[in-house]
């Protein structure tokens, strides 16, 4: 069945996150030109949308403390979450790591931005820095851009040549099973907004001297082969769906709902995980009346 999210029911119907799983994950033969940047499936208002997003703030901390606890045991569980953020400029990357990863305690998070590869990272296969890069038990990580550059941005300006970057699909599934057998949860989201949008927050960033920093001159450039993108994209969604580390599709016209899924997303799994406090290995009655006698006052204090 191909549901595309320009079908979803009417905003206003009742969605659990993990509907919204069902709801967002790519369908096969995926054609982003059917999928509806606008839709906000499962969110009646933009005043929710925020309060939701924010309340869920103090529960990913907690979840996030506790996979943290997890894997400082004896039996070193090896549990972490890794999330992928793609989409064109002024998609809301960055955006989410501000509104959804800002709720999460910083100690607990590891944010890696992929930029132009340096040229230690270009003499190593494309997967060398990505791996560095994957977060330590117990941690989420999240990664702006990722392993996805290099069948994107790699094909469209023809970095390598095709025979290189068709290989990579299939070597990027490999990797990231490898990464699911090591216990990484993987959680990829597109963040996907209309060329109408795009333009607008171009504008919006070039209207405020306060946002020009943010632009390049390469947007331009970039945007001008949107279609080309799509295509690169449509091949991301359709051969790298695996269900260990499958591709959400966010409509992300919207920032607020935008922020609010990819939260819903990251609680819904971290609830599937439900890592444990660790028990203690020690005698906890014995500890107490140790800290209790660890000191000898002197009598007069
Ligand atoms: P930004 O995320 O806007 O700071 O820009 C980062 C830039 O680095 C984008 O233009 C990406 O396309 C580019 N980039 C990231 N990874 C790669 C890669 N593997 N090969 C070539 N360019 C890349
Ligand atoms: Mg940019």
């Amino acid at each position: 069945m191909t549901m595309i999210i320009k079908d979803f029911p009417a905003p206003g119907s009742n969605y659990s996150t993990s509907d919204l799983r069902q709801i967002l994950r790519a369908r096969p033969s995926t054609t982003i030109a059917e999928l509806d940047p606008d839709a906000t499936p499962g969110l009646p208002t933009e005043e929710d949308a925020r309060k939701l997003t924010m309340a869920m703030g103090p529960e990913l901390s907690a979840y996030q403390e506790r996979l943290y606890a997890e894997s400082k045991t004896e039996s070193c569980q090896d549990r972490r979450v890794l999330v992928v953020l793609q989409g064109l400029d002024t998609s809301g990357k960055s955006g989410i790591v501000r509104h959804v990863f800002g709720l999460v305690d910083p100690q607990g998070v590891k944010i890696k931005a992929f930029k132009k590869p340096t040229k230690e990272e270009l003499s190593h296969d494309f997967l060398w820095r990505i791996n560095k890069a994957v977060p330590e038990r117990g941690y989420i990580g999240i990664f702006d851009r990722s392993q996805y550059e290099d069948v994107l941005v790699v094909r469209v300006d023809e970095l390598v040549p095709p025979e290189v970057w068709k290989q990579r699909f299939e070597l990027i599934n490999e990797f990231e099973k490898g990464l699911s057998d090591q216990g990484v949860t993987i959680i990829k989201c597109f963040l996907h907004i209309s060329p109408q949008e795009q333009e607008a927050r171009l504008l919006a960033r070039l209207a405020d001297p306060s946002k020009h920093w943010k632009y390049s001159r390469d947007d331009v450039t970039v945007r001008s082969k949107w279609y080309d993108y799509m295509a690169a994209y449509e091949d991301v969604l359709n051969l790298c769906n695996t269900d260990v580390a499958p591709w959400y599709v966010i409509p992300s016209n919207k920032k607020w709902y935008r922020n609010w899924a990819v939260a819903s997303l990251l609680l819904d799994h971290l609830e599937e995980m439900s890592p444990q406090w660790p028990p203690a290995d020690f005698d906890v009655a014995e500890q107490i009346e140790a800290v209790k006698n660890s000191l000898s006052y002197s009598a007069n204090g």
